[in-house]
């Protein structure tokens, strides 16, 4: 029977330190396993990368000389609409959300979520209508597509803020899909939930918290049926946050109240960003497909930065581009340590 269980490699590297006088030196890393898929990630460097101020005035600045399509006055006139067998109104609405079709879409029904009206948004200045309003829409958008498409049975929501998470536009969007490919990580995901769940009759996302709550190193908190944590091995360079809805097992077990969850523990990752310098993120939330009891919802979220704004070097490489490695110079029991002071 397969057991949750922490698997890591201790590694140490020696060599002579010019910096003290070419005395041998060692230094340690770790590579850990993922206890779900057994995927391996680098923690290493430690210390090394802080996360860079982006001028967002300097964006505001751009804003006169450069074209937004999402900015007020153009965004009703300039973002597609969809055809009325998928949403009849064309375009969904709420306060001052609006969620269009993708342009450059990557499946039969992909959709933006323009979040704002505002074009420069610091993360202290997203209200709980923005983020509520955003992802209703979004919620709504993937209801409907699945009533009226049952065949593809993934639903995602993607987010990149600020330019340093590849995000191509300042101003505030989130992405949401309906997918029969939903990509690797997700797949290797629920594939190994599936297999463990064949092998144990439970949940690994259900165990993982009660693993996780008793373990106490990596939980972070609870809010109503959310659990947040810091994931074991982290998908970004300055970690990972995760939080697991036990009882969403499709879009439709989705509540009103899980949405205030989700809002209320982003509100608190916002808050520590605003204290650790970070200006910008990754964030997905991977919905699972119906009649199955062992994949729930999760949402995720890794902070970005530039190395540095001189040359603006992102904070990915060959590790993770090449490799599909990912490598962290943060560990997760410090970053739960940090964020949980503002839960
Ligand atoms: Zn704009």
């Amino acid at each position: 029977m397969p057991d949750i269980s922490f698997k890591k490699f201790d590694v140490e590297s020696t060599f002579l330190d010019p910096r003290l006088d070419f005395q041998r030196t060692s230094v340690k890393t770790q590579v850990r396993l993922d206890p779900l898929t057994g995927r391996t990630g680098h923690y290493s460097h430690f210390g090394a990368i802080t996360p860079q101020q982006l001028d967002l005035e300097k964006y505001l600045e751009q804003q006169g000389k450069e074209f937004c399509p999402f900015c007020s006055a153009l965004r009703e006139e300039l973002t597609p609409k969809f055809p009325g067998e998928i949403i009849p109104e064309g375009r969904l609405a709420r306060g001052e959300a609006l969620l269009v079709p993708n342009l450059h879409p990557y499946d039969v029904y992909s959709s933006v979520c323009i979040m704002t009206r505002g074009h420069v948004v610091p993360l202290a200045q997203f209200s709980y209508e923005h983020l509520h309003d955003s992802f209703s829409l979004g919620f709504d958008f993937l209801k409907r597509v699945k009533a009226i498409d049952p065949s593809l049975p993934y639903q995602i929501m993607g987010w990149n803020y600020m330019p340093p998470s590849g995000g191509g536009l300042i101003h505030p969007h989130q992405q949401y899909f309906a997918t029969g490919n939903p990509g690797n990580q997700f797949k290797d995901e629920l594939r190994a939930s599936e297999r463990f769940y064949e092998s144990c009759q439970r949940d690994y996302w259900l165990e993982l918290i009660d693993i996780e709550q008793r373990n106490n190193q990596r939980y972070i908190g609870q809010l109503g049926d959310s659990h947040w944590l810091t994931s074991y091995v982290s998908m970004g360079v300055m970690g990972e946050i995760l939080c697991v809805f036990p009882r969403v097992y499709c879009l439709d077990d989705l509540t009103a109240a899980n949405i205030s969850e989700l809002i209320a523990g982003l509100q608190r990752i916002f808050n520590y960003f605003g204290q650790a310098g970070i200006y910008s993120f990754n964030a997905t939330l991977f919905f699972g497909p119906e009649g199955q009891r062992f994949f729930p919802a999760h949402f995720r979220i890794v902070p970005r930065t530039f190395l540095n704004t001189r040359d603006y070097a992102t904070d990915m490489n060959f590790f993770q581009v090449m490799l599909q490695e990912p490598v962290s110079v943060v560990w997760p029991e410090d970053l739960c340590r940090e964020v949980k002071k503002f839960f």
